[in-house]
């Protein structure tokens, strides 16, 4: 029988990992008895659902629909605070003992699924390696030694705290020019204002003598790094994107008849409170609230801000609102099946060669059907699978579940170069938007550099631009 056993849901939005998880906590309170183990209960693993309030942005199951099964590590964040994996990880990690010695499961429940491969795979985060200090790589000494004496200073001085870019500008590019010079390729994915992640990346040369970049390649080479933390049971709950798309479609036209708005509104107030004002020149796009913290990320803010700041709105800016929600969801939604493909699934086949006490065995639940198919082919299959886990059984073999399973479990897109993780979400820098040296005018290659070369400004400069190099008639 498990000693430690764990029980995770992951898959995309939209796609039924709440309802399912309190169904099986449901069986378990039920009927686990047998296995020694008296129910269950839910830990969130949805970095959006953390947050307080915000209930119809963020996605988070209603009260009425928990059915009296205990959600934890859910709403109890304010709307602008950070929140990290690491701090998610030692806090699921002290719910899950508590859980344990109350002889109950923890259910891992969330579509943040590198929050919960970092749980179940533990050393694979880098940034946990500062145990461990060790001598500098030859690489990062040769670069050091390379370093303007200006930089130098600036490595030997990192700040305690990453720099404003809006109120430092000079350090926050200090700080990226460091970066650039000690590691371009990880230096290509951060913009320069985003001074939390290169901040990150430059402690990490620090506590473990070695590039971010050295780090990936060799994580990505390694197959016995990730030896599980605990005798974990996954479910990957599928559905084809196509009839996904459909469904998630409609969950955003839902969110809006049910209030989004409102919701929205309430956080723009709460960010224009917090706001600092600055007019130091800055061009309007890059004055803009901070996306990347906190709840600002959450999938409809963004697009719905924008739409909330004209002032004579019209319904075609309401529809055009409407369809960038329904985009980005749909966006996000692939974003997440490539993890569980790209990451995910090598994390877990990665640890079945590494020597271990535990294989961490992965079903793929096949939800694209929501309505007929629910019981037989995802609710089932999910019970009979725990009870088999808990009770020490021989387990079923994943990729006979259905032919989705088969198709998905055995052809594993296993990154094979580790440049691909450092290449993606690569910033360019647009030099017709650069105003101040040292300070790049930096955008998303990929969807977001096609909107910008599209949009107004950036058009007007490439028109200046032209009619001071263009000779005169
Ligand atoms: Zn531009």
């Amino acid at each position: 029988m498990s000693a430690n056993p764990i029980v995770a849901i992951l898959g995309t939005t939209g796609v039924g990992k709440s309802n399912l998880a309190v169904e099986l906590a449901l069986h378990l309170t039920k009927s686990a008895r047998a296995s020694g183990w008296h129910g269950a209960r839910v830990i969130n693993a949805d970095s959006m659902q953390v947050y307080s309030g915000m209930d119809i942005i963020t996605n988070k199951i209603p009260m009425t629909e928990r059915q009296g099964i205990e959600h934890l590590l859910m709403g109890f964040k304010k709307p602008g605070e950070q929140y990290t994996v690491g701090q998610w990880v030692d806090e699921t990690l002290k719910l899950i003992e508590d859980t344990h010695k109350q002889r109950k499961i923890p259910i891992i429940v969330g579509g943040t699924s590198y929050w919960i491969q970092h749980l179940i795979f533990p050393n694979r985060l880098a940034s946990r390696m500062h145990a461990q200090p060790r001598e500098l790589s030859t690489q990062l000494q040769a670069n050091i030694a390379s370093l303007p004496q200006d930089l130098l200073e600036v490595y030997n001085n990192l700040p305690e705290r990453p720099p404003s870019a809006s109120t430092e500008p000079e350090a926050a590019s200090r700080l990226h020019a460091l970066l650039h010079h000690l590691d371009a390729e990880v230096a290509q994915r951060w913009h320069w204002k985003d001074t939390r992640k290169v901040s990150r990346s430059l402690e990490i040369m620090k506590e473990t003598g070695r590039l971010p970049s050295e780090i990936i390649v060799h994580q990505s080479q390694s197959q016995d790094a990730g030896a599980p933390r605990f005798e974990s049971l996954c479910f990957w709950l599928y559905a084809d994107l196509s009839v996904l798309e459909q469904r998630l479609n409609e969950r955003v036209d839902s969110m809006v008849q049910r209030g989004l708005l409102q919701e929205i509104q309430a956080l723009q107030d709460l960010s224009k409170i917090s706001e600092t004002s600055s007019s130091d020149g800055l061009a309007e796009s890059q004055r803009q609230v901070d996306y990347t913290l906190g709840i600002y990320q959450a999938i409809g803010y963004r697009e719905f801000s924008r739409y909330l700041s004209i002032s004579a709105p019209t319904s075609r800016d309401y529809g055009e609102a409407v369809e960038r929600m329904k985009i980005s969801t749909r966006q996000y939604a692939k974003r997440q099946i490539s993890w569980m493909r790209n990451k995910f699934l090598p994390a877990v086949y990665g640890s079945k060669t590494a020597s271990t006490r535990w294989l961490t065995p992965l079903y793929l639940l096949d939800a694209t059907n929501l309505d007929d198919r629910w019981k037989s082919g995802v609710l089932i299959p999910a019970i009979t699978v725990t009870e088999d886990f808990l009770a020490g059984n021989e387990l079923v073999d994943p990729t006979s579940m259905s032919e989705t399973a088969k198709q998905v479990l055995a052809n594993p897109n296993i990154d094979t170069s580790p440049s691909v993780v450092l290449t993606c979400r690569k910033k360019i820098v647009c030099d017709m938007c650069t105003l101040k040296e040292g300070q790049p005018f930096m955008v998303e290659e990929g969807r977001e550099w096609e909107a910008h070369t599209r949009s107004r400004a950036h058009r007007r400069r490439a028109k200046e631009a032209y009619s001071h190099t263009a000779p005169s008639q």
